[in-house]
């Protein structure tokens, strides 16, 4: 027989607002030392009354519009119960039947087709404290405590790990064009519990679930939906049955592990939050809230291949980061009034500059070299003033030492020999001392001259026109072929 998997996520994103859920405590606690950011509100002492943040309600609405949610006019805050020590109140704050939005959907490409995924809710919640274990004590930062957090649910819409993993990729890229969080899975910025369950295909009935949690990366959450997929197909297949679940991810064995069964699952006896009150929005603030969004990544695609004519695949390479298209788009304007083509310029910078950008470990935003230097590099190499090959050699001494490209030309030498009176004495010499690869190229193997070419770029330190180059030793040769 044969199965399919039935898959549903839910993503826990903490926002980069200034300020926690409900108190006035900085959010950005990444770094800072233990419980230094604190306050009675989010250390959860008696008496307090929180505040809702109002910029997070603003990023929970952005997200949801991106995500082609209805935005709730209504919807309120509920107390979610259980007893844990990172939770100080004794209780989360979270939106438990009445989310802020709800129904949408997100569209990953798979092998040229495109598919939607379901969203079902997204709701906003406070990140609990943070805990860490050493020897036999364990130690509590309160510093998370009451960070904003989103919490995405999709519908049962993805169907294997690499669909997981590619609505992961998309969705983070969503988040960081809204500017509404880091995203950042290694810093626990973006969390994803992928639930997995197995039936035969066709099937309209679902099958058991299992939640996975604690994955730490996209590569990650793949590896563990495929294993679940192969683990309960066999188990079904043997004319076992899969118990609903929590598991974990073994790093070592590259396994799943139970975590919790079923018979701990919490009832939550969630109930209106008592001290915040509904959260009313009205309609004019969610449509002044969807004009301030920013061109989404699928748009953007689309508008690159349109305005630049640039290849599919990088179109999709440079939208996929917002600081990435950008700099894309800073450059091509200032190299355009210059002659240099648009699909040039995302050639530079998806190979030479990703490739420099790599290996010193820097984002693009960062970059020593920035878009107006790269443009004048490029002039340079469209006007002739360097080749390409010097100007790649140009472009690694401005980003080791942030100089401009005229500088570097000037004090190293560097302009291209483009006059056919200063290279015909070199390509005559090359000539003179290739008696054998001569003779075949008058023979008639041409791709000898490649191989002449290349002795006139070494005699000229690579400062040679190789175009020109490539003229004087036809026209030298053909006159030799005549004689
Ligand atoms: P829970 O109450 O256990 O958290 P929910 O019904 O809220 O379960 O669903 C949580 C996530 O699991 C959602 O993303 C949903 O799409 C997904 N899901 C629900 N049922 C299944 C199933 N049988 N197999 C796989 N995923 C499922
Ligand atoms: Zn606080
Ligand atoms: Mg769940």
């Amino acid at each position: 027989m044969q199965y399919e998997a039935v898959i549903g996520m839910e993503v826990h994103v903490e926002l980069a607002t200034a300020s926690k859920m409900f108190c006035g405590c900085r959010a950005d606690f990444f770094g800072h030392d233990p419980n230094t950011l604190v306050c009675p509100v989010c250390m959860g002492y008696p008496g307090v009354l929180p505040v809702i943040n109002e910029q997070a309600v603003e990023y929970a609405t952005r997200v949801g519009l991106s995500l082609g949610c209805e935005i709730a006019p209504f919807s309120k805050f509920d107390r979610k119960n259980y007893t844990y020590p990172d939770l100080p109140k004794g209780y989360q704050v979270s939106q438990y039947d009445l989310p802020i939005c709800r129904d949408g959907w997100l569209e990953v490409d798979l092998d040229g087709s495109r598919k939607r995924i379901g969203i079902r809710r997204v709701h906003m919640e406070e990140d609990t404290a943070k805990e860490f274990h050493t020897g036999d004590s364990s130690l509590i930062d309160y510093n998370r405590s009451g960070v904003p957090l989103l919490e995405i649910v999709t519908e049962p819409d993805i169907r294997s790990g690499e669909e997981a993993r590619q609505f992961l990729t998309k969705l983070r890229t969503i988040l960081r064009y809204l500017g509404v969080s880091t995203a950042d899975m290694e810093k626990g910025a973006m969390r994803c519990e992928p639930n997995v369950s197995v039936r035969p295909a066709g099937s309209a009935e679902m099958g058991v679930k299992i939640e996975i949690k604690n994955l730490n990366s996209f590569r990650v959450v793949k590896m563990a939906i495929e294993y679940e997929i192969e683990r309960q197909t066999a188990v079904i297949e043997a004319g076992g049955t899969i118990e609903q679940v929590t598991m974990g991810w073994n790093e070592r064995e590259n396994r799943t592990v139970l975590q919790r069964s079923k018979e701990f699952a919490e009832d939550y006896r969630y109930f209106p939050e008592p001290d915040l009150p509904p959260l009313v929005l009205a309609r004019e603030y969610v449509e002044a809230v969807r004009s301030g969004l920013p061109e989404l990544p699928d748009a953007k695609r689309a508008r690159f291949e349109d305005q630049y004519g640039l290849k599919p695949a990088d179109a999709e390479l440079l939208a996929s980061d917002a600081e990435v298209s950008d700099y894309y788009e800073d450059c091509s304007a200032a190299a355009e009034p210059h002659g240099v083509d648009a699909q040039t310029v995302c050639n530079w910078v998806v190979g030479e500059l990703f490739r420099l950008l790599n290996e010193a470990d820097t984002s693009i935003a960062e970059s020593p070299v920035g878009p107006q230097a790269l443009s004048n590099l490029l002039s340079l190499v469209k006007r002739g003033t360097i080749n390409a090959n010097t100007g790649k050699g140009v472009l690694m001494e401005m980003f080791r030492t942030g100089r401009d490209a005229e500088a570097i030309i000037a004090e190293k030498g560097l302009s291209q020999i483009s006059s056919a009176g200063a290279l015909r004495e070199v390509a005559e010499q090359v000539i003179r001392d290739n008696p054998d690869p001569v003779s075949q190229y008058l023979g008639g193997k041409d791709s000898v001259l490649g191989f002449l070419i290349g002795q006139v770029m070494r005699q000229t330190g690579g400062k040679a026109n190789p175009h020109v180059v490539r003229e004087l030793l036809r026209e030298r040769l053909s006159a030799q072929r005549d004689e």
